[in-house]
């Protein structure tokens, strides 16, 4: 099953020639999901070649512009695009307040159903519910309500090893062998032993993105373990103070949570304008988690399983 985080953006609130401010891709299979949708996200999609008709939900984290600028663009966008599948869209209470009026005041009737969601910034609950994923809310500290959202995906069911699998075993027998459930004949012995049958599913895998948030070490538990962190890290340690007072991160502080959360592999974006490149940023975050990358815009990480 392919799962990937595909940057279009992860730039701070300044504009920047040559850089976007925050979006993200997450392809799941078939199906696409935006976290974040700053100015311009709809020629980010263009130009990667990325359907926007196959965009299921939208995930908006805050109401800071540099989050969700983009957003009426993209909807109206697929407005007259001929939408008619239904959208979701989870984000802070008053997201659906500011499209309605924009709706409103530009007379656009919508041809497609957008169930919105408003999302408890301080909770962190289940908010979506896929066949094979969920997404929770990932309370954050920054200056207005602000949520992560951490994608989780389901168990799978073990796999049927073909060529063991004879015509005389039923579908029910099948799929209970893929439950991990072993067949047993009229006396009670074991008549298909699922182990011998089937293959373990593979390990689930699961990709958090927290941005915009200061340093707070609880962060930690929410994402514990998880394969795959994207944290913001707008400053370097220069400006440590600073980052605080905004309610941003430093790539250190990144890194700590990385560490403190055990997380597979830490990817930084969210770079403040005032930097021209990101090799410091990568060198401090590395002097504290190794597996530290850059969040390149246009790069596609795949989730990646890192359990034993
Ligand atoms: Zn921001
Ligand atoms: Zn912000």
């Amino acid at each position: 099953m392919q799962f990937t985080v595909t940057i279009l953006g992860a730039g701070s609130a300044t504009p920047t020639l040559g850089r976007h401010p925050s979006a993200q891709l997450i392809s799941y299979e078939n199906e696409n999901f935006l976290i974040d949708c700053g100015e311009g996200t709809q020629m980010r999609l263009l130009e990667y070649k990325i359907r926007p008709s196959r965009l299921k939900a939208i995930f908006i984290s805050h109401l800071h512009g540099d989050h969700y600028f983009g957003l009426i663009a993209l909807l109206s966008s697929l407005n007259l695009g001929g939408r008619t599948d239904d959208l979701h869209l989870f984000g802070p209470r008053g997201l659906d307040e500011i499209l309605l009026l924009q709706f409103k005041y530009s007379q656009t009737p919508l041809h497609f159903a957008i169930h919105f969601t408003a999302v408890d910034t301080t909770q962190h609950t289940q908010v979506f519910d896929h066949p094979c994923f969920t997404v929770h809310t990932i309370p954050l500290q920054h200056r207005v309500p602000c949520a992560g959202y951490l994608f989780r995906e389901k168990l799978h069911k073990r796999k049927l090893i073909k060529e063991k699998i004879s015509d005389q075993m039923s579908y029910e027998c099948l799929k209970k062998l893929k439950n991990a459930e072993h067949i047993y004949d009229e006396s009670g012995a074991i008549l298909y032993n699922f182990e011998e049958y089937t293959l373990p599913a593979p390990a689930p895998r699961s990709y958090a993105y927290c941005s915009d948030t200061r340093y707070y070490e609880q962060l930690a538990e929410y994402i514990k373990g998880v394969d795959l962190l994207y944290h913001e890290a707008t400053f370097m340690e220069d400006l440590a103070q600073q980052a605080y007072e905004r309610y941003h991160a430093t790539a250190k502080d990144a890194a700590r949570i990385a560490r403190k959360a055990e997380v597979g592999r830490l990817l930084l974006g969210h770079f403040s304008s005032r930097y021209k490149e990101f090799s410091g940023f990568l060198q401090e975050a590395q002097s504290i988690f190794v597996a530290t990358a850059i969040a390149e815009e246009g790069k596609t990480f795949a989730v990646q399983s890192t359990s034993t």
